[in-house]
């Protein structure tokens, strides 16, 4: 196998300065060493970012899957998207609830629809079609991983982005959204081209305040930056993430190309994330 593969994983933008984010760090650390292992014994990476964000929303410690909090109505309304850059394939699932899985989802989207996205009653609709895993009670499943607090940046989307021993390029991200958010309100993580992207080149799953990444539509500024300026990968992602800041926004993305370059720019107070390379240790940060 090729040694040039490369998994990111991100747990969200944002971090209480006073927090102790052992058992984050931990399982982040832990996730990697099992992305690498994927990635190592030839795993593809659609289906490494897969199994990583499966495996981020279930743990309930983050604002995903089981940690999401629930929007301002109450309810809780989950966001996920993927996208597979050797395809250019994509799927998108938004304000779904009572799945296990967000991301599983939105990959079927991908696969066996003719479709890129699906939202509200049709994404429940679909879901209840495939073979997910259902949440039995929504108000026992669902273990906010964040409560609305002043202090905190109101973020904790899940992501994952890989470079494969092939070459091949995948992202996807998966959120409960920002604390407190309106009912109906969709952010960027399922847009395509705002909060997750893939394609030959680049890989980009993005964290923060989604309203301002859907207005500079950031993933997607990364690929076209490197594409037709041909900016460096660190250099495209820094300034996609200074054009959120510019805007007033907060947040930061994880992003890998096609040689295994990587760039984790962040504005925020911090961003949860574990990187590995083939034959080197994982990092895991925070701050
Ligand atoms: N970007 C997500 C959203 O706006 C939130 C997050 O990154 O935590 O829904």
């Amino acid at each position: 196998m090729s040694s040039t593969y490369t998994l990111m994983l991100h747990g969200g933008a944002g971090v209480l300065g006073d927090h102790d984010y052992a058992d984050i760090r931990a399982h982040l650390k832990g996730l990697a060493e099992r992305g690498r292992d994927m990635l190592h014994s030839g795993g593809r990476a659609i289906d490494v970012v897969t199994a990583m964000v499966e495996d981020l929303e279930a743990s309930g410690l983050y604002v995903a899957g089981r940690g999401a909090s629930p929007n301002a109505a109450g309810r809780y309304e989950l966001d996920a998207a993927i996208m597979d850059g050797a395809t250019q394939m994509a799927g998108s699932i938004s304000t779904l609830t009572g799945y296990k899985s967000p991301v599983r989802v939105a990959r079927a989207v991908m696969e066996h629809t003719p479709h890129v996205m699906i939202a509200g009653t049709g994404a429940v609709n679909f879901a209840s079609q495939g073979k997910f895993e259902r949440v039995e009670s929504v108000n026992d499943y669902y273990q906010p991983a964040a409560e609305p607090d002043d202090r905190e940046f109101p973020t904790g989307t899940v992501g994952a982005v890989a470079l494969d021993s092939q070459g091949r390029l995948a992202a996807a991200t998966s959120t409960g959204g920002t604390l407190n958010k309106m009912e109906g309100r969709i952010g960027d993580c399922p847009i395509i081209g705002s909060g997750t992207w893939a394609d030959e080149t680049v890989a980009i799953s993005c964290t923060g305040q989604g309203e301002f990444f859907l207005r500079r539509a950031t993933a997607h500024d990364v690929a076209a930056r490197m594409k037709y300026a041909g900016q460096s990968l660190e250099d495209a992602a820094h300034a996609a993430i200074a054009d959120v800041g510019d805007l007033g926004g907060e947040g930061g993305m994880i992003a890998v190309d096609k040689n295994g370059n990587i760039a984790q720019p962040f504005n925020s107070p911090g961003m949860k994330r574990a990187i590995v390379k083939a034959g080197e240790p994982v990092f895991v940060d925070v701050k």
